[in-house]
């Protein structure tokens, strides 16, 4: 029984009881600085209330989903109307088939799209996918990069055995020459090469991606056969509305949607060229939640609003801004800071700082006056943060850098 009283600290007491670990996954705030909330009692526009009253500037959007703003009206709205109605039922709702649409007019690449709920189901049927149209089973993947948390692809090895990531290689993110040799490794055996639009790995630089790079994937894949996939589940609808890459002129076969979608809501999704819609009728994939009403609806809602007020536009303003106050403050301060990836997805690492001694110390700070950010994980912004909010979080980020030269870390 949750008592109303329960704060930040009670609640992980009682969790540490009946969870594992108390809390697990990315949300888990024990590798954060002390005094990270780990529940949160409410959320609005870009703002977070922890459960012990304390008011947030957040700049993680539930790790990505919240694209609009938390409880945006109108997918709310949108969200109730369905729910009125039914949600997770025996069969979809119209909806579902109106989202279909929506995304392939949305998504360049796109003739067809399959739902789902996770990022990690939707990387996961794209490999399938891949598998059944080409007959072959070789991956390949960027060292390092996260697609999600099944056995073929969780950082984490603990209970994974080898024959569960057989047929998985990697090769180095913008690296052509290694990329090459393991299209050359993998022979005629491989079915697809998997990528991140862009590097947003934990703990290091971003790094946007080499247009030399780009191009040579989609020429390997040509040459063997084999189909390129872009996991877009981090990126999507925040950098570039109909798929990160179409600027550089080259579209993926098949790419995987999630996290932003429903502004929040659960739905993920795949989508795929013309010539993969056979072998996509052919795989079986499925879930009891997969069809419901309630986060579909709030997705058509999401795109229309995406498209109506510009967001990738608006993110990429608000994030410059936020971008270049803090360098200046940086450099006013004397620190070196990198700040790296899409100004959208910002990360930022301090200079000769590899236990993150410094980005802890300034998190922490940060948070203290009312700003949550992340030490080593990409940020998100959202339509929902403005120039106030940006001027704000700079205060708080000024105030912080103060308190990190007096400590003298
Ligand atoms: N791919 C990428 C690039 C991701 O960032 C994530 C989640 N952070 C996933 C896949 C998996 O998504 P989910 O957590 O919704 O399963």
């Amino acid at each position: 029984m949750t008592k109303l009283s329960d704060g930040d600290q009670a609640l992980r007491a009682r969790a540490s009881k009946v969870i594992p670990g108390g809390m697990y996954g990315h949300e888990n705030v024990a590798r954060l600085p002390a005094g990270y909330p780990q529940y949160f009692a409410r959320a609005e526009g870009c703002r977070l209330w922890d459960v012990d009253g304390r008011e947030f500037i957040d700049y993680l959007c539930g790790y990505g989903p919240n694209l609009l703003g938390y409880r945006h009206p109108e997918v709310e709205q949108a969200a109730r109307a369905q729910a009125d109605l039914g949600d997770c039922m025996t069969g979809p709702a119209p909806c579902m088939v109106e989202l279909g649409e929506r995304l392939v007019d949305t998504i360049e690449h796109a003739d067809w799209v399959l739902f789902c709920k996770n990022g990690t189901d939707a990387t996961t049927i794209c490999l399938t996918v891949a598998r059944a149209h080409t007959g072959k089973r070789t991956i390949l993947r960027a060292r390092g990069t996260y697609h999600g948390a099944a056995p073929w692809c969780t950082p984490v090895r603990e209970g994974v055995l080898q024959e569960d990531r057989a047929h998985i290689h990697s090769f180095d993110y913008n690296d052509v020459a290694s990329l090459e040799a393991a299209v050359d490794k993998a022979g005629d055996d491989l079915a697809a090469v998997l990528l991140t639009p862009h590097r947003h790995e934990v703990f290091q630089d971003q790094a946007l991606p080499d247009p030399v790079f780009v191009r040579r994937a989609r020429e390997l894949c040509d040459a063997r056969g084999a189909l390129l996939i872009l996991d877009e589940v981090r990126t999507g609808l925040r950098i570039a509305p109909g798929g990160s890459w179409e600027r550089f002129g080259v579209r993926p076969d098949l790419s995987a949607w999630g996290k932003t979608l429903g502004n929040g809501y659960p739905v993920s999704a795949v989508a795929g060229t013309e010539v993969l819609r056979d072998a996509a009728k052919r795989i079986y994939t499925t879930g009891s939640f997969w069809f419901a009403a309630v986060p579909m609806a709030a997705a058509i809602a999401t795109l229309s609003v995406a498209k109506r007020e510009h967001v990738s536009t608006h993110v990429e303003v608000i994030g410059q801004q936020l971008r270049d106050g803090l360098a200046e403050q940086a450099l006013a301060h004397g620190f070196g800071l990198r700040q790296t990836g899409p100004v959208q997805m910002p990360l930022f690492l301090f200079d000769d700082d590899r236990e993150l001694v410094r980005g802890n110390f300034f998190a922490a700070e940060a948070m203290r006056r009312g700003v949550l950010l992340h030490p080593w994980h990409n940020m998100f912004l959202s339509l929902a943060h403005t120039d106030a909010d940006i001027r704000r979080t700079l205060q708080a980020t000024d105030a912080a850098f103060t308190a990190l030269r007096k400590a003298n870390l």
